[in-house]
Parts: structure tokens; C-alpha cells; sequence
């Protein structure tokens, strides 16, 4: 998938594929099977299929091969393979490259179905899972040994945005002969730069920026034709969570405006995190493009940017966080991230609510902490909205 096209032109062109009549739009094959001409050819496509050649929609369809290559091409692997959420995309990529006695280290700070497919699914079928602090590379080279797998982590974490440095641990993993499996929805496609950093294989929840405006579930891994060929096609393709076609001409249509649409994001995410730091009823303010982050070297080296997300910590706790978010008239409550619409999210009591309290303690999921997912409203409005609330 190699050529010479900027991040925009292949956001609106890559692997576009057009039917006898021309169509400008991505076509939308709502079909299940494919008519061959003759019994022979049927047989043949059996035997190997050729690059327009499908054969039942939970293998391949057209839409959804547009939307694979166009991914593919963005994200700079050689293939990628479409799946009915996000998290079929991660429990695919771990499911069908592990088996019984196999080892796999992870990140802690993990989005909660990560952690219960880390944790009570791959376990159950003998996998050997060692959990580490993703932020410490010493941690790392403890944890992975000759034996070991995979490495999976989430190159930012939900909600506290630490950063896991992929080239550092991409070298640990590789000299021990590891995959790297990355989850990179925080850092967006249009942030990463995974590949070039070591990851082997990039998994993304595509409900989130590429399709940005909150309407579909999808999810897409990335990788080498061999891994995705391979190892994740048998198991998509028998197992059954393949994205329908509708779903993916969705997201055909949200990268045209991807670039736009994250540049935009991160930009106000950047203005939001200066306007509220050192707020008085704030404890802390956390954004990776904020030089008092950190990790705020390795973010820019990683991504070039902050990123899309702002989370901050009411210092008066709980009840003044849920004042504030009541007095909230543009951000909307919810639990969504990468949408049009300003979203913050108290994941104490919702996303994180499940975790016990030792845990949310060392995740830093304190009872004030807020995660924002910035829009595309005008800036300057969302930091009225915030600030407004925050006097409440
Ligand atoms: C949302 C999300 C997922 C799961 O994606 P779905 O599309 O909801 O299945 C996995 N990992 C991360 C980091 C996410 O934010």
C-alpha cells in the first residue's frame, strides 16, 4: 500500500474502487454473496481469490476492501482487516495469534474490555498474561523474556493520557523475539506514527475519530499481509466479526475529513488545557501538549501533538464533579470519545466504575477526575462552558 501520496490526498483516494457506471462516491455493495460466471470460476475463487474477486461478505466485500486499503495506506502496514467493533479488532489481534502456554506482557492502564479479554478470556484458554506499569521501561525488560509472545498496550491511556514510549519498548520486545500489538485510539491515525516507531501490529476502535461523529461501531487492525492474511483472517473470517459494508462506507466517508477533523481537535485541546491549568478549583490538569506534562518530550517525539483528550481533577471530588458536569450546556455527558460533540466523561462512576478501588488508585481514577473528549465546536465557546461550570 506504498505511494507517494500525502496523509490528506490518500485520506480521500486510497483504495477507492469504482463499479462500470463511474460512480464519485464510494459505493455501498449491500450483499452478502457474489455471482460467479461460471462453476469453474466458482472453483478457482475458492482456490485463491484475485484482488476484486470476493466471495461471501464475512471474508471480503468491496466497500469494506476500500475502507482496509484506505486505513492500510494511512497508517503506512502493508494490509488491514475491517471488524465489527473495536473491540473485535483487539480480542481478534490477541485471540488469533495466542494459544495455551504462550506469554503475553501488557500495559495495566488498559480501556476495561482490553483488560477482561487480557484478563479472564486469553487466561482461561492458558495464556500466561503479565501486567506492567506501561510507563516504566524497567518494568518492561522484567517482564519480557525469550518466551514471550506479544507485548499489547495503549500507546496513551484512558483517562489519565500516559504515554507508553512504542519505540523503547518495541526494541525490548523485538530482541526477544515479541510481536508489538498497539492499541493507538488515543493517539488517532492521524498522530501515529506507530510503524516507523516498531509497532508490528495497530489496532484501532474506528467508533471513535475515523468515524467522528458518533454513529457507527467499527474497529480495524493493521499490520504485515502475513499477520493479517495469515493469522487474522482465518480467525475473523470463521469466527464472524467482520464490519458490514454499511458501516464501513461510515467511515470511508469520516477519513475525507480525518486530518481536519484530529488537527482541529488537538489544537482546542491545547487551548482548553492552557485556559484551565492552575484553575483554582482544579487539583490537576493533565494533557500530554502541556509542557508540564511529564511526558511531554516523549508525546511530541511520539505524535507531534497532544492530542484530542483533556482530563482534569476537581479538587472538592465527587459531588463538585457531578455540579459541574449538571452546569456543562455545550460538552454532553457521555462516555464517547473522538466526536464532533464535546463529551466529558466521569469515568469513576462509569468506565472505570467496575474497577475496585485499589485499582482506580493506582490508575489515578480519582473521584474528581473528569476526561474531556474535545469536538469541533469554536473553541473559545467550549472554554466559556468549562470555565462557566466550574464555577458552579
Ligand atoms: C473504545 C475503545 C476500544 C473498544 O472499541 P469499540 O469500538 O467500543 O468496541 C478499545 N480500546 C480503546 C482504547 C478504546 O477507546
Amino acid at each position: 500500500m506504498t505511494n507517494d501520496w500525502k496523509t490528506r490526498t490518500k485520506l480521500v483516494h486510497e483504495g477507492s474502487r469504482r463499479s462500470q457506471y463511474g460512480e464519485m462516491a464510494e459505493a455501498i455493495f449491500l450483499t452478502q454473496g457474489f455471482v460467479y460466471p461460471t462453476a469453474e470460476a466458482a472453483e478457482a475463487r475458492f482456490v485463491q481469490p484475485g484482488k476484486d474477486e470476493f466471495i461471501y461478505a464475512r471474508y471480503g466485500n468491496p466497500t469494506t476492501r476500500m475502507f482496509e486499503e484506505r486505513i492500510a495506506g494511512l497508517e503506512g502496514t502493508e494490509d488491514a482487516f475491517a471488524t465489527a467493533s473495536g473491540m473485535a479488532a483487539v480480542s481478534g489481534a490477541l485471540t488469533s495469534l495466542l494459544r495455551a502456554g504462550d506469554h503475553v506482557v501488557s500495559a495495566r492502564a488498559l480501556f476495561g474490555s482490553c483488560l477482561y479479554v487480557l484478563e479472564e478470556v486469553l487466561t482461561r484458554f492458558g495464556v500466561r498474561v503479565t501486567f506492567v506499569d506501561g510507563a516504566d521501561l524497567d518494568q518492561w525488560r522484567a517482564a519480557v523474556t525469550p518466551g514471550t509472545k506479544a507485548v499489547f498496550f495503549e500507546s496513551m491511556s484512558n483517562p489519565t493520557l500516559e504515554m507508553v514510549d512504542i519505540r523503547a519498548v518495541s526494541e525490548i520486545a523485538h530482541a526477544a523475539g515479541a510481536l508489538v500489538i498497539v492499541d493507538n485510539v488515543f493517539a488517532t491515525p492521524i498522530f501515529s506514527r506507530a510503524v516507523d516507531q516498531g509497532a508490528d501490529v495497530i489496532v484501532y476502535s474506528t467508533t471513535k475519530h475515523i468515524d467522528g461523529q458518533g454513529r457507527a461501531l467499527g474497529g480495524v487492525v493493521c499490520g504485515t499481509q502475513a499477520f493479517i492474511r495469515k493469522v487474522l483472517e482465518p480467525y475473523m473470517k470463521h469466527t464472524g466479526a467482520s464490519m458490514s459494508p454499511f458501516t464501513a462506507w461510515i467511515m470511508l466517508n469520516g477519513m475525507a475529513t480525518l486530518d481536519l477533523r484530529c488537527r482541529a481537535m488537538a489544537e482546542a485541546a491545547l487551548q482548553i488545557a492552557r485556559a484551565l491549568d492552575g484553575h483554582p478549583a482544579l487539583a490537576r490538569v493533565i494533557y500530554p501538549g502541556l509542557e508540564s506534562h511529564p511526558q511531554h518530550a516523549l508525546a511530541m517525539a511520539q505524535m507531534g501533538a497532544g492530542g484530542t483528550l483533556v482530563t482534569f481533577d476537581i479538587a472538592d471530588g465527587k459531588e463538585a464533579a457531578f455540579r459541574f458536569l449538571n452546569a456543562l450546556q455545550i460538552a454532553k455527558i457521555s462516555n464517547n470519545l473522538g466526536d464532533a460533540k464535546t463529551i466529558a466523561t466521569h469515568p469513576a462512576t462509569t468506565t472505570h466504575q467496575r474497577l475496585p478501588q485499589d485499582q482506580k488508585d493506582a490508575l489515578g481514577i480519582t473521584p474528581g477526575l473528569i476526561r474531556l473528549s474535545v469536538g469541533l465546536e469554536d473553541a473559545g465557546d467550549l472554554i466559556a462552558d468549562l470555565l462557566g461550570a466550574l464555577e458552579a
